[in-house]
């Protein structure tokens, strides 16, 4: 099954009105490829500038974090509901700067996005195991945990991207090799035949994160199993037109 390439942009804390406006008109005079799905995630204060600037139809616009509730009293959440009302329609969840810093667990992560999902938002899901766990040879465990948690309590898996992010590759400069992170995206599929069925398995998009650029983009071409990129630094700079056009 053809699975549509998909790249992401994590801008994660960066940007102002000025920087995002013109990272977005830059995108927008950039000649985009039409079968390439694009998804930037400013911080949430720039989602609802990012919507009104964008004029590519192959550009839509995805928060960093979303919250398991609709409103209340949750003091700096941020509700799903609220996301898609500045006209974004995709978040991340399980970014393992949210993992790690803000110490959230996998059975969370996996309600967030269960409450994403359910209230019409598109959600990629980050997972990636540590230097130390790589090191030990649990690459894959940590993955299928990660996983496990969300399809523990999510069946249609329709709406989910998963990025794969070592987290020893995120920010580093040390991307993964085309050749490891194909190992690995393998054996997650191989791993979600078993949890969530061949046919959705098949379907899934798993975009490789951490330290892609416009460089080492192309790198990845070959790799059945790479379906896209998480870029993070280099979704600021122009060289992201790059990666977005990598598979042309
Ligand atoms: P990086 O970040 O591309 O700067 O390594 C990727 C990410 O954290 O999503």
């Amino acid at each position: 099954m053809a699975r549509q390439f998909f790249v992401g942009g994590n801008f994660k804390m960066n940007g102002s009105n000025e920087s995002i406006t013109k990272i977005v008109e830059g995108l927008n005079q950039a000649d985009l490829p039409a079968n390439v799905q694009v998804v930037i995630c400013p911080p949430a204060p720039y989602l609802g500038l990012a919507v009104a600037k964008n004029t590519q139809s192959t550009v839509e616009v995805g928060a960093q974090n979303v919250y398991t509730k609709a409103s209340g009293a949750y003091t700096g959440e941020i509700s799903p509901q609220q996301i898609l009302d500045t006209g974004a329609t995709w978040t991340l969840t399980g970014h393992s700067e949210r993992r790690t810093l803000l110490k959230e667990s996998d059975e969370f992560i996996a309600e967030k996005t269960k409450f994403a999902l359910d209230s019409g938002i598109k959600v990629i899901l980050c997972i990636g195991e540590t230097l130390e766990e790589r090191k030990s040879g649990v690459t894959l465990d940590v993955c299928a945990r990660q996983l496990d948690a969300v399809s523990k309590i999510i069946s249609d898996w329709k709406d989910i991207v998963i990025a794969y992010e070592p987290v020893w590759a995120i920010g580093t400069g040390l991307a993964a090799t085309p050749e490891d992170a194909e190992e690995t995206h393998k054996g997650i599929r191989d791993h979600l035949v078993k949890t969530i069925g061949a046919d959705q398995a098949a379907a899934v998009r798993i975009l490789y994160g951490g330290s892609v650029n416009g460089k080492n983009a192309p790198e990845f071409k070959d790799k059945a199993n790479v379906d896209g990129f998480l870029v993070g630094g280099a979704s600021l700079k122009p060289e992201f037109v790059d990666i977005i056009k990598s598979r042309l």
